[in-house]
């Protein structure tokens, strides 16, 4: 099931564990804050929920394909 991430860019403080664990999903911008690629397509499941649980700040969400947040979990 393809997941969708997002990243609240006012809670990133740019320490891009994301980046290391999901180098396809992110990347850091001109800010260092964290960007959702186009090459997120590519990434697993298991590394886009690897990469949004290692932001010490939970700016990474996670949904699935129907919308039901993932990551953080509420
Ligand atoms: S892990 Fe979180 S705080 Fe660090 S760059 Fe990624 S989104 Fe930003």
């Amino acid at each position: 099931m393809p997941y969708k991430v997002k990243v609240i860019k006012d809670l990133c403080i740019g320490a891009a564990s994301c980046v290391a664990l999901a180098p396809l999903a992110f990347e850091l911008d001109d800010e260092g804050k964290a960007i959702v690629l186009d090459s997120v397509s590519e990434s697993t499941d298991d590394e886009l929920l690897d990469g949004a649980k290692s932001c010490p700040t939970d700016a990474i969400i996670v949904e699935d394909d129907t919308g039901k947040q993932i990551w953080p979990e509420k």
